[in-house]
């Protein structure tokens, strides 16, 4: 995996910060509810001085670093400042989906999460509760929606749901991996799995 530094202003308290971004994603296993396992790709940042959480991806990119500024790395924010970020009505849908999907894939692929989630039931429940969410939010025309949204049902065991949705799937993923969705869901498997 490349990464390269690219550096920006906090929004909130104007220090400059830094972080490594991937420039080769897709060498990267990916999985089936859409994770890669490169988490530089993470837009969300947290600033280690005010502590405030912001998508990076809208701000101005810095080319070259002043060697007189002061540059620290961002931090990645908990799962908790995802949940918080989410009640801010000024999000757009295209960010709500976005943190939607994270909060989903810490739960999927984090090891320290998966533990917390299984463990701590009011956790587990925001995190289904955000799993529903997410589903709704899933666009039925969008093709590359669509078959996330499968996978979200069969996540969530309504089988008969997801292969509705893959039956009405006319994208461009290969066509081998959505017959082992279909395929998985018929066995009432709900296992994300690696591609
Ligand atoms: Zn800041």
């Amino acid at each position: 995996m490349q990464l390269q530094t690219v550096s920006f202003e906090c929004p909130f308290c104007c220090v400059t910060l830094k972080k490594g971004v991937s420039i080769n994603i897709a060498e990267s296993p990916q999985f089936s509810d859409g994770f890669s396992s490169d988490s530089a790709i993470h837009r969300l940042v947290q600033c280690p001085v005010c502590n405030e959480v912001f998508f990076y991806d809208g701000l101005e990119i810095k080319s070259s670093t002043d060697p007189n500024d002061i540059c620290v790395n961002t931090i990645e924010p908990g799962i908790d400042r995802y949940f918080e970020l989410l009640k801010n009505t000024d999000l757009s849908d295209e960010q709500q989906l976005y943190l939607r999907k994270e909060i989903w894939y810490m739960g999927n692929h984090h090891p320290d999460v998966s533990d917390e989630v299984l463990n701590n039931y009011d956790f587990k429940t925001q995190w289904l509760d955000n799993l529903e969410a997410l589903e709704k939010l899933l666009s039925e025309d969008d093709q590359e929606q669509m078959l996330l949204k499968a996978e979200v049902n069969r996540h969530l065991g309504r089988t008969t749901r997801c292969i509705e949705l893959l039956d009405l799937y006319k994208g461009e993923r290969d066509p081998k991996f959505v017959k082992t969705i279909r395929k998985k869901a018929r066995k009432g498997n709900t296992e994300v799995f690696e591609i």
